[in-house]
């Protein structure tokens, strides 16, 4: 089975290779020539998904699966969420979001968040959404060099390391991306497996 990922993020791409078994072959949005920016006007993070993989399948024809994931702060009312890439603004960088994050959360005992992902398959037009969320807080200072984005200001419940405190594959073990992956591994081994 040939399928396309959705995705210009290269880290997300190699995990997904990694993760899929062999029989599934996983093409790029390179490897198709599709250079279009997929515009990611859902309102929620599961919309967004979906939305990328229909772009996908209406356009090029072929199954596929996208991915979208945002973190949701409690005290926030969920944001920054489908706006996490964005939060400090359109062009801002990794850093500066956490300093709005920061900032918006001075003062404010309740610190709970989540990293929530969400993988929308596409085949034959028929989607099928799979979820995975990690649950922890947001500490009062960044820890940490690894990792990207939120990950020196996300410390995962039951843990003392933040993300960016974590090995790939401490992180991977436990994180939104990964349980939501291994979802849609399981669910393909599935149907890939032969029917006796
Ligand atoms: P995307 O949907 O994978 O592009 O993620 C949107 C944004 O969420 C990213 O630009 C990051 O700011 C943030 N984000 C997504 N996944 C992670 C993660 O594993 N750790 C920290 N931040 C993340």
């Amino acid at each position: 089975m040939k399928l396309v990922f959705a995705t210009n993020n290269n880290h997300n791409l190699k995990e997904a290779k990694q993760l899929l078994p062999d029989s599934i072959e996983i093409l790029s949005l390179k490897d198709i020539d599709c250079e279009d920016e997929i515009a990611e006007t859902g309102s929620t993070i599961p919309d967004n998904a979906f939305i990328k993989a229909r772009y996908i399948y209406e356009k090029f024809g072929m199954n596929c699966f996208a991915d979208d994931t945002g973190l949701e702060v409690d005290a926030l009312d969920g944001r920054p969420g489908v706006y996490s890439a964005r939060f400090a603004g359109p062009a801002c960088r990794a850093a500066d979001n956490i300093k709005k994050l920061l900032t918006e959360l001075k003062g404010i005992e309740n610190r709970k968040a989540n990293f929530r992902t969400s993988i929308c398959l596409m085949i034959d037009g028929v989607s099928t959404n799979f979820e995975g969320r990690v649950d922890g807080v947001i500490t009062m200072a960044e820890e940490g060099e690894n990792g990207f984005g939120y990950d020196p200001v996300f410390l995962p419940n039951g843990y003392t390391k933040t993300f960016a405190q974590m090995s790939d594959e401490e992180k991977n073990a436990i994180s939104h991306r990964g349980v939501a992956i291994r979802k849609l591994v399981d669910y393909l081994s599935k149907l890939e497996a032969p029917v006796l």
